[in-house]
Protein backbone atom coordinates (compact mmCIF):
# COMPACT_ATOMS: atom_id res chain seq x y z
CA UNK A 1 0.00 0.00 0.00
CA UNK A 2 2.59 2.45 0.71
CA UNK A 3 4.72 1.26 -1.54
CA UNK A 4 1.80 2.22 -4.41
CA UNK A 5 0.80 5.63 -2.34
CA UNK A 6 5.00 6.24 -3.03
CA UNK A 7 4.76 5.66 -6.82
CA UNK A 8 1.69 7.63 -7.35
CA UNK A 9 3.07 10.84 -5.73
CA UNK A 10 6.05 10.33 -7.65
CA UNK A 11 3.60 9.97 -10.71
CA UNK A 12 2.43 13.17 -9.41
CA UNK A 13 5.37 14.65 -9.19
CA UNK A 14 6.98 13.51 -12.40
CA UNK A 15 3.59 15.08 -14.28
CA UNK A 16 4.32 18.23 -13.86
CA UNK A 17 4.18 19.69 -17.50
CA UNK A 18 0.52 20.56 -18.71
CA UNK A 19 -1.52 17.68 -20.12
CA UNK A 20 -4.16 17.46 -22.02
CA UNK A 21 -6.83 18.38 -20.69
CA UNK A 22 -5.59 21.09 -19.04
CA UNK A 23 -4.89 22.81 -22.29
CA UNK A 24 -8.44 22.47 -23.48
CA UNK A 25 -9.59 25.62 -21.69
CA UNK A 26 -6.54 27.63 -23.07
CA UNK A 27 -8.37 27.12 -26.77
CA UNK A 28 -11.63 26.56 -26.01
CA UNK A 29 -12.37 29.89 -23.75
CA UNK A 30 -11.70 32.39 -25.89
CA UNK A 31 -12.91 30.26 -28.92
CA UNK A 32 -16.31 29.85 -27.63
CA UNK A 33 -16.50 33.69 -26.90
CA UNK A 34 -15.36 34.31 -30.52
CA UNK A 35 -18.46 32.54 -31.50
CA UNK A 36 -20.86 33.68 -28.92
CA UNK A 37 -19.74 36.77 -30.23
CA UNK A 38 -21.55 36.98 -33.63
CA UNK A 39 -25.21 37.02 -33.22
CA UNK A 40 -27.49 36.90 -30.64
CA UNK A 41 -28.36 33.30 -31.43
CA UNK A 42 -24.52 32.10 -31.03
CA UNK A 43 -24.85 33.97 -27.57
CA UNK A 44 -28.31 31.87 -26.26
CA UNK A 45 -26.16 28.72 -27.99
CA UNK A 46 -22.87 28.88 -26.19
CA UNK A 47 -24.66 29.88 -23.15
CA UNK A 48 -26.31 27.41 -22.95
CA UNK A 49 -24.36 24.58 -24.60
CA UNK A 50 -21.64 24.79 -22.88
CA UNK A 51 -22.11 23.98 -19.20
CA UNK A 52 -24.03 20.96 -20.90
CA UNK A 53 -20.64 20.00 -22.84
CA UNK A 54 -18.36 20.82 -19.97
CA UNK A 55 -20.58 18.39 -17.26
CA UNK A 56 -20.78 15.78 -20.09
CA UNK A 57 -17.37 15.79 -20.71
CA UNK A 58 -16.66 15.70 -16.79
CA UNK A 59 -19.00 13.13 -16.25
CA UNK A 60 -17.54 11.12 -19.25
CA UNK A 61 -13.87 11.69 -19.16
CA UNK A 62 -12.43 14.04 -16.42
CA UNK A 63 -13.43 12.70 -13.02
CA UNK A 64 -11.58 9.05 -13.96
CA UNK A 65 -8.59 11.13 -13.99
CA UNK A 66 -5.77 11.52 -11.37
CA UNK A 67 -6.67 15.76 -10.30
CA UNK A 68 -7.73 16.89 -13.80
CA UNK A 69 -6.16 20.59 -13.76
CA UNK A 70 -9.14 21.53 -16.51
CA UNK A 71 -11.14 23.34 -14.12
CA UNK A 72 -8.50 25.22 -12.69
CA UNK A 73 -7.52 26.04 -15.90
CA UNK A 74 -10.88 27.11 -17.05
CA UNK A 75 -10.54 29.23 -14.08
CA UNK A 76 -7.54 31.08 -15.20
CA UNK A 77 -7.88 31.59 -18.12
CA UNK A 78 -11.38 33.17 -18.05
CA UNK A 79 -10.01 35.76 -15.31
CA UNK A 80 -7.19 36.59 -17.93
CA UNK A 81 -9.84 36.86 -20.81
CA UNK A 82 -12.02 38.79 -18.86
CA UNK A 83 -9.42 41.33 -17.66
CA UNK A 84 -7.47 41.64 -20.76
CA UNK A 85 -11.08 42.43 -22.55
CA UNK A 86 -11.79 45.15 -20.07
CA UNK A 87 -8.60 46.82 -19.90
CA UNK A 88 -8.08 46.84 -23.86
CA UNK A 89 -11.53 47.16 -25.41
CA UNK A 90 -13.49 48.20 -22.37
CA UNK A 91 -11.98 51.44 -20.35
CA UNK A 92 -10.10 52.67 -23.77
CA UNK A 93 -14.23 53.70 -24.54
CA UNK A 94 -13.35 56.36 -22.11
CA UNK A 95 -16.70 55.72 -20.59
CA UNK A 96 -15.32 54.38 -17.31
CA UNK A 97 -13.98 56.87 -14.26
CA UNK A 98 -10.30 56.13 -12.99
CA UNK A 99 -11.70 55.51 -10.12
CA UNK A 100 -14.12 53.02 -11.02
CA UNK A 101 -10.96 51.19 -13.20
CA UNK A 102 -9.13 51.39 -9.49
CA UNK A 103 -11.40 50.10 -7.56
CA UNK A 104 -12.23 47.26 -9.90
CA UNK A 105 -8.94 46.52 -10.23
CA UNK A 106 -8.20 46.37 -6.38
CA UNK A 107 -11.33 43.58 -6.28
CA UNK A 108 -9.31 41.36 -9.13
CA UNK A 109 -6.32 41.72 -6.90
CA UNK A 110 -8.03 40.54 -3.73
CA UNK A 111 -9.68 38.00 -5.36
CA UNK A 112 -6.97 36.25 -6.98
CA UNK A 113 -4.59 36.58 -4.16
CA UNK A 114 -7.18 35.20 -1.60
CA UNK A 115 -7.29 32.65 -4.23
CA UNK A 116 -3.89 31.90 -4.32
CA UNK A 117 -3.73 31.79 -0.48
CA UNK A 118 -6.08 29.46 -0.79
CA UNK A 119 -5.06 27.14 -3.36
CA UNK A 120 -1.27 27.32 -1.17
CA UNK A 121 -2.46 26.26 2.08
CA UNK A 122 -4.48 23.45 0.84
CA UNK A 123 -1.37 22.57 -0.79
CA UNK A 124 1.03 22.57 1.87
CA UNK A 125 -1.89 20.68 4.31
CA UNK A 126 -1.97 18.19 1.48
CA UNK A 127 1.67 17.66 1.29
CA UNK A 128 2.09 17.35 5.15
CA UNK A 129 -0.44 14.91 4.93
CA UNK A 130 0.78 12.48 2.58
CA UNK A 131 4.41 13.16 4.09
CA UNK A 132 2.83 11.64 7.50
CA UNK A 133 0.83 8.68 6.03
CA UNK A 134 1.31 5.81 8.37
CA UNK A 135 1.74 7.95 11.24
CA UNK A 136 -0.97 9.05 14.10
CA UNK A 137 -1.71 12.89 14.19
CA UNK A 138 -1.03 14.24 17.82
CA UNK A 139 -4.30 15.52 18.12
CA UNK A 140 -5.97 12.80 16.08
CA UNK A 141 -8.65 11.12 18.44
CA UNK A 142 -11.25 10.17 15.57
CA UNK A 143 -11.85 7.47 13.54
CA UNK A 144 -9.36 5.69 11.71
CA UNK A 145 -9.04 6.69 8.38
CA UNK A 146 -8.62 3.62 6.13
CA UNK A 147 -6.75 5.27 3.26
CA UNK A 148 -4.46 7.17 5.72
CA UNK A 149 -3.78 4.59 7.99
CA UNK A 150 -4.10 7.14 10.67
CA UNK A 151 -6.09 8.49 13.46
CA UNK A 152 -7.36 11.69 12.28
CA UNK A 153 -9.05 14.66 14.21
CA UNK A 154 -12.52 14.35 14.82
CA UNK A 155 -14.28 16.19 11.83
CA UNK A 156 -11.25 15.34 9.33
CA UNK A 157 -12.77 13.78 6.44
CA UNK A 158 -10.81 12.21 3.53
CA UNK A 159 -10.58 13.72 -0.17
CA UNK A 160 -9.97 11.11 -2.79
CA UNK A 161 -8.27 13.98 -4.83
CA UNK A 162 -5.77 15.24 -1.94
CA UNK A 163 -4.96 11.86 -0.55
CA UNK A 164 -5.07 12.87 2.92
CA UNK A 165 -7.56 13.54 5.15
CA UNK A 166 -9.04 17.74 5.40
CA UNK A 167 -10.06 18.98 8.74
CA UNK A 168 -13.70 20.46 8.51
CA UNK A 169 -13.56 19.55 4.94
CA UNK A 170 -16.33 21.45 2.73
CA UNK A 171 -15.74 19.88 -0.65
CA UNK A 172 -12.85 19.81 -3.51
CA UNK A 173 -13.23 23.06 -5.47
CA UNK A 174 -12.50 21.92 -8.86
CA UNK A 175 -12.04 25.49 -10.11
CA UNK A 176 -9.38 26.43 -7.59
CA UNK A 177 -8.06 22.37 -7.88
CA UNK A 178 -7.87 22.12 -3.89
CA UNK A 179 -10.00 21.15 -0.58
CA UNK A 180 -11.94 23.89 1.64
CA UNK A 181 -11.09 23.15 4.85
CA UNK A 182 -10.52 24.89 7.50
CA UNK A 183 -7.06 25.71 7.02
CA UNK A 184 -8.33 28.20 3.99
CA UNK A 185 -11.69 28.64 4.53
CA UNK A 186 -11.83 32.48 5.67
CA UNK A 187 -9.11 33.08 2.17
CA UNK A 188 -11.46 31.17 0.25
CA UNK A 189 -14.71 33.09 1.85
CA UNK A 190 -12.34 36.14 1.08
CA UNK A 191 -12.03 35.06 -2.92
CA UNK A 192 -15.81 34.73 -3.42
CA UNK A 193 -16.27 38.29 -1.66
CA UNK A 194 -13.59 39.93 -4.04
CA UNK A 195 -14.59 37.80 -7.22
CA UNK A 196 -18.22 38.13 -6.80
CA UNK A 197 -17.71 42.11 -6.84
CA UNK A 198 -14.84 42.17 -9.51
CA UNK A 199 -17.26 40.18 -11.86
CA UNK A 200 -20.87 42.24 -10.93
CA UNK A 201 -19.20 45.21 -11.10
CA UNK A 202 -16.96 44.96 -13.75
CA UNK A 203 -19.87 43.27 -15.59
CA UNK A 204 -21.84 46.33 -14.75
CA UNK A 205 -19.16 48.80 -16.45
CA UNK A 206 -19.05 47.29 -19.29
CA UNK A 207 -22.31 46.70 -20.10
CA UNK A 208 -22.93 50.50 -19.19
CA UNK A 209 -20.20 51.16 -21.65
CA UNK A 210 -21.65 49.43 -24.37
CA UNK A 211 -25.05 49.95 -24.31
CA UNK A 212 -27.08 52.55 -23.91
CA UNK A 213 -27.33 53.45 -20.14
CA UNK A 214 -29.61 55.09 -17.96
CA UNK A 215 -29.63 56.58 -14.41
CA UNK A 216 -30.79 54.37 -11.89
CA UNK A 217 -29.84 56.00 -8.66
CA UNK A 218 -26.95 58.76 -8.49
CA UNK A 219 -24.27 58.05 -10.33
CA UNK A 220 -25.36 53.96 -10.86
CA UNK A 221 -25.54 53.02 -14.71
CA UNK A 222 -27.81 50.69 -15.67
CA UNK A 223 -27.51 49.12 -19.25
CA UNK A 224 -30.81 49.87 -21.09
CA UNK A 225 -30.53 48.45 -24.81
CA UNK A 226 -27.90 46.34 -26.06
CA UNK A 227 -29.64 45.80 -29.66
CA UNK A 228 -26.68 47.03 -31.36
CA UNK A 229 -23.07 45.59 -29.78
CA UNK A 230 -23.18 42.76 -32.71
CA UNK A 231 -22.11 45.25 -35.24
CA UNK A 232 -18.74 45.51 -34.22
CA UNK A 233 -17.40 42.46 -33.07
CA UNK A 234 -14.90 44.55 -29.82
CA UNK A 235 -18.01 45.28 -29.10
CA UNK A 236 -19.95 42.12 -29.32
CA UNK A 237 -17.04 40.62 -27.67
CA UNK A 238 -17.00 43.32 -24.10
CA UNK A 239 -20.81 42.27 -24.56
CA UNK A 240 -20.19 38.58 -24.10
CA UNK A 241 -17.28 38.87 -21.51
CA UNK A 242 -19.91 40.97 -19.57
CA UNK A 243 -22.85 38.76 -19.52
CA UNK A 244 -20.33 35.61 -18.58
CA UNK A 245 -19.14 37.98 -15.48
CA UNK A 246 -22.72 38.46 -14.39
CA UNK A 247 -23.27 34.54 -14.49
CA UNK A 248 -20.39 33.81 -12.49
CA UNK A 249 -20.51 36.48 -10.64
CA UNK A 250 -24.56 35.65 -9.62
CA UNK A 251 -23.40 31.73 -8.82
CA UNK A 252 -20.37 33.14 -6.78
CA UNK A 253 -22.78 35.37 -5.00
CA UNK A 254 -24.98 32.07 -3.98
CA UNK A 255 -22.01 29.79 -3.13
CA UNK A 256 -20.60 32.80 -0.41
CA UNK A 257 -24.36 32.93 1.13
CA UNK A 258 -24.18 29.66 1.03
CA UNK A 259 -21.37 29.35 2.77
CA UNK A 260 -22.32 31.93 5.10
CA UNK A 261 -25.38 30.17 6.17
CA UNK A 262 -23.15 26.96 7.02
CA UNK A 263 -20.75 29.19 9.36
CA UNK A 264 -24.17 29.97 10.84
CA UNK A 265 -25.05 26.90 11.43
CA UNK A 266 -21.93 25.86 12.40
CA UNK A 267 -21.39 23.22 10.19
CA UNK A 268 -19.65 22.08 7.23
CA UNK A 269 -21.01 21.43 3.32
CA UNK A 270 -19.81 18.02 3.70
CA UNK A 271 -21.45 17.32 7.19
CA UNK A 272 -24.79 18.24 5.65
CA UNK A 273 -23.85 15.83 2.39
CA UNK A 274 -23.16 12.98 5.09
CA UNK A 275 -26.50 13.86 7.24
CA UNK A 276 -28.32 14.33 3.98
CA UNK A 277 -27.50 10.95 2.68
CA UNK A 278 -28.27 9.19 6.27
CA UNK A 279 -32.16 10.05 5.27
CA UNK A 280 -33.80 6.77 4.23
CA UNK A 281 -36.15 9.61 2.77
CA UNK A 282 -33.83 11.72 1.08
CA UNK A 283 -32.24 10.65 -2.55
CA UNK A 284 -30.56 14.13 -3.48
CA UNK A 285 -32.70 17.12 -5.49
CA UNK A 286 -33.56 15.40 -8.87
CA UNK A 287 -34.72 12.39 -7.13
CA UNK A 288 -36.93 13.94 -4.64
CA UNK A 289 -38.90 16.17 -6.89
CA UNK A 290 -39.07 13.11 -9.31
CA UNK A 291 -40.46 10.95 -6.85
CA UNK A 292 -42.94 13.05 -5.62
CA UNK A 293 -44.40 13.40 -9.07
CA UNK A 294 -44.29 9.66 -9.90
CA UNK A 295 -44.22 7.72 -7.26
CA UNK A 296 -42.67 4.56 -8.51
CA UNK A 297 -39.35 4.84 -9.19
ZN1 LIG B 1 -7.61 10.01 5.13
ZN1 LIG C 1 -9.36 17.60 -2.04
Amino acid sequence: MLERLRNSCGWRAGAKQISVDAMIPIFAVPILALIAAQTVQCTIIIFVATPILVYYLHHNFLRFLLRTKFFFMWTCTSVIMLMLIFEISVVPLLEILPEENLVFIICVVGGTSCGYVTKVNADSVAQEGTSAQGLELGEGSGELCITCKRRAPPKAHHCQMCQTCILNREYHCKWLDCCIGSSNLKWYLGCLFFSAIAFIYGSNLTMTSVCHPFILIGTILMPDDCSDVYHQLDLALCFISALYSLLVGLVVVFYLIYHLWLIYLGTTSNERRLLEAGSPYDHGMLKNVFRLFCCKT
